[in-house]
């Protein structure tokens, strides 16, 4: 082994050191949401507490500053991806090391104890009982801003956790873009004669044949099981404790039994990207999904994209009733078109693909608001009513159904919303190019091949992992950066045909 390569093979060791403690944390995660008794919160919470400042001490220490530092000092010398491996850890030492390790530590607890607040909160529709934690939770962000530093507006800081690069004004164009395009469209949809019955896709199924069922149709779509399983959750997640372990847990609705099939095949999507990414980087950022936008345009593009076309359900709509898990007399058109029911209602994750994206505007509002200072935590309920009013026309009927329905805020994950939105456009940009790439495309998926589009991203996405920024990774795939013209080509085009506009 060369010197160089002894260098970087003890950064790698030193890495993977922090890595297998955030493991630890990962799988407590997934404790906390499927198994952790109430009365575990609290000290929960102190543990995790506690492994947010070890982390923070192995990160900042000598042992793996010092592995760093001898390999950087040589870094022209690596190949391209393991360059940019070490200097993205070194711009990520840099930030660590602005932290106190009393202030992640306090964040951490924080927001694990936040969860069951917020989730108490949401179950008896009782918002006053979460504020007094939203309020410490708002302090302690914009204060993670100012820490870290920003040009134009505290929220910059925070979205570049999530989807490096994207600014306020950037999420700002580009929100007012598809806003623009879907706010009249939405209106076309709704004053069409022609109109959906959203109510034939909803029938019931037990809760055990809906657990295998799910199983088996996220197998069917590659989910690798051997290096994965399924749990269940009130909040549908994924999470990948390392990469022989990524885990999905999926919420079962009894009288609406595709409810979490689209859960599944949401979930799946962001498995698939954790399970194709390059195991030799993994504890560096190589080994990681480029950014969350990415990572949703995953998921999205298994939902909708594929699980809501119409090839799709000439597939799963017998694959289901071989399961004995659909109705006998509900053909696989029918259920298709009822599951593209356009309608404005007040819940995000239950959302039709017209109507997403003007879900993300009013969280991006009031989270800019509350990190900038110009909204105050106690009038949060108002500024949900005004922003769903505008951008969606309705307004919530309680709490439960609005400001408290989604767990970011209380997990401190402010600037992760627009992402969804930046999901749903990557989506559309690496549909149409799978669909140039991949002629036979329906045909494979009315056939249920889904090896070759899963293939198509594994190569075109996933094997990169976080080598590149997930713009050129994009670009590299489709030809163009960052672009709202092909999902709202893909809206137009699909809708018009639905609703005979
Ligand atoms: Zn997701």
């Amino acid at each position: 082994m060369s010197d160089l390569e002894g260098k970087y093979a003890k950064f790698l060791e030193e890495s993977l050191k922090i890595q297998r403690i955030c493991s630890v944390d990962a799988l407590l995660g997934w404790d906390m949401e499927t198994q952790m008794p109430e009365k575990g919160a609290s000290a929960r919470a102190d543990v995790s507490g506690q492994i947010a400042a070890l982390v923070h001490d192995m990160a900042t220490g000598a042992a793996y500053t010092d592995a760093l530092e001898a390999v950087l000092a040589e870094v022209d010398a690596l190949d391209v991806d393991r360059a940019t491996i070490v200097r993205d850890a070194k711009e990520e030492l840099e930030k660590t090391r602005k932290f106190d390790p009393s202030f992640v530590k306090e964040l951490a607890t924080l927001t694990s104890n936040a969860h069951g607040v917020w989730a108490a909160a949401k179950d008896s529709n009782d918002l006053a009982s979460f504020l007094p934690c939203l309020t410490r939770i708002v302090a302690m962000k914009r204060q993670e801003a100012a820490i870290i530093g920003f040009a134009a507006s505290p929220y910059d800081a925070l979205l570049d956790e999530y989807d490096p690069g994207l600014t306020t004004a950037s999420v700002e164009r580009t929100l007012g873009e598809l806003s623009s395009f879907l706010a009249p469209f939405v209106d076309r949809i709704l004053a069409s004669p022609h109109t959906v019955d959203a109510r034939l896709a909803r029938f019931a199924l037990p809760v055990d044949r809906q657990r295998d069922v799910n199983v088996a149709l996220s197998r069917e779509l590659g989910f690798d099981l051997l290096g994965g399983c399924f749990g269940e959750a009130p909040h549908p997640f994924m999470t990948r404790i390392h990469p022989g372990d990524v885990r999905i847990a999926t919420r079962y609705v009894q009288d609406d039994a595709l409810n979490a099939v689209f859960s599944t095949l949401h979930e799946t999507g962001h498995a698939f990207y954790e399970q194709g990414l390059p195991e030799a980087h993994y504890g560096t950022s190589g080994g990681e999904a480029a950014s969350f936008g990415l990572h949703e345009s995953q998921s999205r593009l298994w939902e909708n994209l594929i699980g809501r076309s119409l090839p799709f359900w000439k597939w799963c709509a017998p694959f289901l009733k071989r399961h004995q898990a659909f109705p006998a007399d509900l053909s696989a058109e029918d259920v298709w078109r009822s599951l593209n029911a356009v309608a404005r209602t007040p819940i995000r994750t239950d959302a039709d693909e017209v109507t997403y994206n003007l879900h993300i505007c009013p969280r991006f509002e009031i989270e800019r608001a509350l990190i900038e200072g110009t909204l105050e935590v106690a009038d949060v309920r108002d500024a949900w009513h005004d922003g769903m009013k505008k951008h969606l026309g309705i307004v919530p009927k309680n709490d439960t159904e609005g400001v408290l329905q989604d767990s970011h805020w209380a997990a401190g994950y402010f600037g992760y919303f627009p992402s969804y939105a930046i999901g749903n456009i990557y989506a559309a940009q690496l549909g149409e190019a799978m669909r140039r790439t991949l002629p036979g495309l329906d045909t494979m998926l009315a056939q249920g091949l889904f090896t070759l589009p899963l293939g198509w991203l594994r190569g075109a996405v996933h094997r990169h992992g976080g080598t590149l920024e997930a713009d050129e990774i994009v670009r590299r795939a489709t030809g163009s950066g960052l672009s709202a013209q092909p999902f709202m080509r893909y809206i137009e085009s699909k809708y018009t045909a639905i609703y005979k506009l």
